[in-house]
């Protein structure tokens, strides 16, 4: 019944279909309100609180008398706080956008304009050639600009990689079939931004740094990043980026650009002469060079996982004799393959210490992941799917020693670190004398430093 539209000016009321509006949206959004109504929990940064919109609209003679009771602002916070903006902007673009304050109505415009965008061009799959049956097989190819690589990297997940390069721009598509991770804890990987560090860079290897330089909404961040990869020539490169997340579990995409999925979208905020971005001043640039980048990873459910899209657009500030696409190929080959390790150690009982500190977060924020629990428990009894992903059989985790010669460790409990074949990645770069010259000592600072007790 809180459904009905509160505010005189608009005679509908939000469409009474169930995919919005059954009970459990219903708890949920009240829940959400108190909440709210709480000082901190789920406060929306910069927007106001809920019972601020009632007044302001009241004030603009919109009502005319106090309301009580959640109104459609209510319901369009609601879907704010469980990132479901792109139902959010459906409301807005059909139902009372007065009752919302226009910076609000603004940044759910500006979100779906570029998520939009970004899926009407993103690519379901590509190269079609017919794929590698077995484990470990692989091919690649060139069309024209476009080189293409595809590899079985278990009996779940065939990778695919496309990347074509025009002058300094540089497009990479890439797709994994199947992930086969519960999605919770690909959201969480999405979703905190801060952890990454530890994700992406458990060696040190890229000097990888994060910052947060400004929230625009809960969904919605300026963010900061540098690191620098160790290969001759490359420059520190740094990218600042304007984050949004989505929930589009139950999106009513009538153009159908995208299955049930959650996605998250980067957009570049640079190059505007004032350097500004929607009304914030942007960090300074650094001495590093600064990449230019907007990307969009699409987690699609599965029933086995996610199927997992990514698609970026860069242009390099580097000329093509120094970043070849031969090399960032080579770069991607190997990024792919241990980002999907990575995957499976997080997603599943792989630990030291990365998966306690995502699980720590997700415990900080139950609220929110209970909620995408319940969401996500609804589709796959849509979908007639198990309630949560199965676990697949893992890969035994390397033992043994490191195999650099002289070197007294154990190898590296994460096949993830260096391929599981040594201590640490530096260790390994020592044996194949590849940027060996940029480092300096024998072990990283993720090396475990186990002695390797050497049997009879
Ligand atoms: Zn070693
Ligand atoms: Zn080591």
């Amino acid at each position: 019944m809180w459904l009905k539209c509160t505010c005189e000016p608009c005679p509908g009321s939000i469409p009474n279909d169930e995919q919005h509006l059954h009970e459990e949206d219903a708890v949920d959004a009240a829940r959400a309100q108190e909440l709210d109504e709480e000082s901190e929990h789920g406060s929306l940064g910069p927007f106001p609180a809920p019972t601020m919109l009632t007044q302001n609209s009241s004030s603009e003679g919109n009502t005319g008398k106090a309301k009580k009771g959640p109104t459609d602002a209510d319901f369009v916070h609601s879907l704010l706080r469980e990132m479901r903006w792109q139902e959010a902007a459906e409301v807005t673009r059909t139902h009372c956008p007065g009752a919302l304050p226009q910076q609000l109505v603004d940044t759910i415009g500006f979100q779906n304009d570029e998520l939009q965008r970004e899926l009407r061009e993103l690519r379901w799959d590509f190269c079609k050639r017919q794929s590698p049956d077995h484990v470990g097989q692989s091919e690649e190819w060139w069309e024209g600009n476009t080189f293409y690589h595809h590899r079985r990297l278990d009996e779940h997940c065939l990778v695919k990689i496309e990347v074509n390069r025009v002058g300094n721009v540089v497009s990479l598509n890439m797709m994994y079939d199947l992930v086969p991770i519960p999605t919770r804890m690909l959201l969480a990987i999405f979703r905190e931004v801060d952890l990454w560090k530890e994700l992406l860079d458990p060696s040190g290897a890229l000097d990888f740094r994060s910052e947060l330089a400004h929230q625009y909404a809960p969904n919605d961040q300026l963010v900061l990043m540098s690191w620098q990869i160790p290969l001759r020539f490359i420059p520190r490169t740094e990218l600042m980026l304007n984050r949004s997340m989505f929930d589009m579990l139950e999106c009513h995409d009538q153009q159908k650009h995208c299955p049930p999925s959650f996605v998250a979208l980067e957009v570049d905020p640079t190059g505007s002469g004032d350097d500004t971005w929607r009304g914030v001043r942007l960090p300074p640039k650094s001495g590093s060079t600064r990449l230019s980048r907007r990307l969009v990873i699409v987690a699609e459910q599965a029933s086995g996982g996610t199927r997992l899209h990514v698609r970026s657009r860069s242009i390099l500030p580097l000329p093509g004799w120094m970043l070849p696409t031969r090399l960032i190929m080579l770069i991607m080959k190997d990024l792919s393959a241990a980002i999907y390790t990575a995957l499976l150690e997080v997603g599943w009982d792989r630990d030291d210490g990365i998966k306690q500190q995502f699980a720590r977060r997700m415990e900080q924020e139950s609220d929110f992941y209970a909620h995408c629990d319940r969401r996500i428990v609804q589709l796959r009894a849509q979908q007639s799917w198990q309630p949560h992903v199965p676990q697949p059989t893992l890969p035994p985790c390397p033992t043994g020693k490191c195999e650099r010669e002289g070197c007294p460790f154990q190898k590296h409990s994460r096949a993830s670190n260096n391929g599981g074949t040594h201590c640490c990645r530096r260790c390994k770069e020592l044996t194949s004398g590849g940027s060996s010259q940029w480092l300096s000592g024998k072990h990283g600072p993720a090396c475990q430093r186990r002695k390797h007790d050497i049997e009879a």
